[in-house]
């Protein structure tokens, strides 16, 4: 009888470390997961060079007024 118990108690722990490596396994996942959204969002930011028709993320794009272009050199050409 005493064994039976001790299986039993040897099948839980064993349940518990396999669910514990997995939640550890499955963390550094969620994060990269995570993060793959957070690009995907910031690349729906995509702005036109007004200059030779580049599509670039809004981030990187330069600014003159409400005019947008991909580089400094495209923003003096059309100023
Ligand atoms: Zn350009």
């Amino acid at each position: 009888m005493g064994r039976i118990f001790f299986y039993l108690v040897l099948l839980a722990v064993s349940f518990y470390v396999v669910k514990l490596i997995r939640t550890r396994l499955d963390e550094p996942l969620k994060k990269l997961k995570k993060d793959s959204n957070v690009k995907a969002d910031s690349a729906d930011n995509m702005v036109k060079c007004l200059h030779c028709g580049l599509h670039i993320p809004e981030k990187e794009a330069i600014k003159q007024g409400d005019k947008v272009f991909c580089s400094l050199e495209h923003a003096r050409r059309e100023l």
